[in-house]
């Protein structure tokens, strides 16, 4: 992006939802350009439960919500299938539950009809005897269990597919960089782009757009504040733990103390569980998980799983729902339906906001938008969004032959043809051996050992991607994410990335000590006892001995 190049569409916030109106403005053939804070996904998006699902709850007070979630976790399913991977549910019922099995039932058969939408199973009952042959982690306590079927994705990877093909279908990208300013018309209050700072280096721009979209999710109402617009919500904070593997085969359902549905699920290589719902009104840029609401989460967890404290929590996520504003109802009653602003209502025409909704409806926010902003702009295309594949998901990977054909663990290879899909060869063409023997490069090596993440996958990000940090990475390819929790990883990625972004020494380590400092911050509220000695030793052992630790940032 250039200080003189207008856009028609300056999209603001690089979250699922401001990635997927990227793309569909791209593929109508509108000049965007979509400018990102941080890093793709590392907002609200990366802090969610990463579920294409109906949301059985919404069912009752929400029936369109269910319906949009649905029919879009179907085209997902269909652009990306390569992100996507089914999620099991059992759902336990206890014998002093409330509502009893019959009941559930009757809520189970309704959604049933929304299932094939989004290549979902129908319900069944299971006896307690067939349900902990199933899921032998589940509690003897049971009365009986429903299985239900749902969908997962990789909801950072799927915000950075979608910024990356509207990249290469014309869109100006740019991470790592703040609106600090609309341009204001003067006389008409029209705005005219924005003022943007980069925050690495601290560089200055000035997008010039015709339209300015505010897709910064939890963040809208300050950023409409800097046209003196308003939006209201009903800001929601959420926070899951993530645990070392898989506590369980399938996702399970638990009840909170106070009779909230929450579950914990296979996710990627991983279990979460969770999620709180509370009102927040604090510091967006400082949401921090308090030891209330681990014990909160573990406690339901407990009664569903009693083993779940045998198992580690690795680290947590949170984050801040963008719930549309509701005034006297609880927060998990509040409507995820979305909303499209036109902020000619503020005086601020040209400038919208959207709203609300949820990961799982993301394509079809990001096309009413788009239809919006395209009607305004006089052009007709149409959206193509849901049937045109998203990067690497027009095809079936052979992981065994790409495997063989590179000489890489085939692990590795498998995580990274869910992250790239049919792209993966291309991820890995460097390393392509020559017709000689002695011309072939050295197999790729795995950095990131739990996860696992291929050096050839960092590099890629690096000089393909645009990846500018080694924190993007915990994004863009899940580096320092499981087991270690960068302390294994770290270094040698920051070394990579040096090679490929030409960064000094200091500024290698300088990576290095913000990456532990962030994975630290993720990691404590969680830790205790026999987890934190664990978790300290390893990052003594791999960090402070070579030399990285030091900073105050990388201590408690
Ligand atoms: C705990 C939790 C669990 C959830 N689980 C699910 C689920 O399982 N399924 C589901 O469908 N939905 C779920 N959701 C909801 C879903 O995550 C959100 O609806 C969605 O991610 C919102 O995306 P967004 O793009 O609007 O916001 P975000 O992802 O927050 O993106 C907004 C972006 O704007 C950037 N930004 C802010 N200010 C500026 C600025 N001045 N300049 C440039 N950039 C800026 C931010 O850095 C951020 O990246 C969950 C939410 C939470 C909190």
């Amino acid at each position: 992006m250039s200080r003189s190049l207008p856009v028609q569409v300056l999209v603001i916030g690089g979250g699922i939802n401001g990635a997927g109106i990227a793309r569909d403005l791209a593929l109508r053939g509108v000049r965007c350009a979509l400018v990102e804070r941080r890093e793709f996904g590392s907002g609200t998006s990366w802090a969610s439960s990463g579920m294409i699902h109906g949301g059985l709850r919404y069912l009752q007070q929400d029936p369109q919500v269910t319906l949009h979630s649905c029919v879009d976790s179907g085209a997902i399913q269909r652009i990306a299938p390569h992100l996507v991977f089914r999620i099991p549910f059992v759902m336990p019922v206890f014998p002093e539950d409330p509502i009893g099995p019959e009941l559930i039932e009757v809520g189970l058969e309704m959604y049933d009809r929304y299932q094939p939408l989004k290549n979902g199973r129908p319900h069944t009952r299971l006896s307690r005897e067939q349900a902990r042959r199933l899921e032998p982690a589940l509690s003897p306590g049971i009365e009986c269990a429903f299985t239900l079927d749902e969908w997962g994705v990789d909801a950072a990877r799927l915000t950075a597919a979608n910024a990356l093909d509207a990249a290469e279908r014309g869109a100006a990208l740019r991470t790592h960089t703040e609106v600090v300013e609309l341009l204001r018309e003067s006389g008409s209050g029209r705005v005219l782009g924005a003022e943007l700072r980069d925050r690495i280096t601290g560089e200055t721009l000035r997008v010039e757009a015709e339209l300015t979209m505010n897709a910064t999710g939890p963040w809208a109402p300050r950023l409409a504040a800097l046209a003196g617009a308003e939006v209201r919500l009903r800001p929601a904070k959420g926070i899951h733990l993530v645990f070392e593997r898989r506590v369980s085969n399938l996702a399970i359902y638990a009840r909170g103390i106070d009779g909230r549905d929450m579950f914990t699920f296979p996710h990627e290589q991983n279990s979460m569980a969770g999620t709180t719902d509370d009102d927040f009104y604090g510091d967006l840029d400082q949401i921090e998980v308090t030891e209330d609401e681990v014990a909160y989460v573990m406690q339901a967890m407990q009664r569903s799983i009693p083993s779940i404290r045998r198992h580690r929590v690795i680290h947590t996520t949170q984050g801040v729902r963008p719930t549309l504003y509701g005034f006297g109802q609880n927060e998990d009653e509040l409507s995820r339906d979305f909303a499209v602003i036109d902020h000619a209502r503020d005086g601020a025409p040209g400038f919208f906001t959207i709203a609300g909704g949820k990961l799982a409806a993301y394509r079809l926010m990001a096309e009413r938008a788009s239809d919006r902003l395209c009607g305004m702009l006089g052009v007709r295309e149409p959206c193509r969004t849901a049937v045109t594949p998203l990067p690497g998901g027009d095809g079936r990977l052979d992981v065994l032959a790409l495997a063989r054909r590179f000489r890489a663990p085939v692990p590795a290879v498998v995580r990274l043809g869910f992250r790239h899909g049919t792209e993966a060869a291309r991820v890995l063409a460097p390393f392509e051996p020559g017709p000689g023997a002695s011309a072939a490069p050295p197999a790729p090596r795995i950095v990131c050992s739990c996860e696992p993440v291929l050096e050839a996958e960092l590099a890629h990000a690096a000089r393909r991607e645009g990846v500018r940090t080694l924190g993007d990475c915990a994004f863009r390819v899940r580096l320092g994410v499981g087991a270690c929790q960068g302390a294994g990883c770290a270094g040698q990625a920051a070394g990579l990335l040096a090679d490929a972004l030409d960064w000094s020494a200091e500024r290698s380590a300088a990576e290095v000590a913000a990456f532990a400092a962030e994975r630290w911050r993720s990691a404590a509220p969680a830790l205790g006892g026999r987890h934190l000695a664990a978790f300290e030793i390893h990052r003594h052992v791999f960090l402070a001995a070579r030399g990285f630790t030091g900073g105050s940032e990388v201590e408690r």
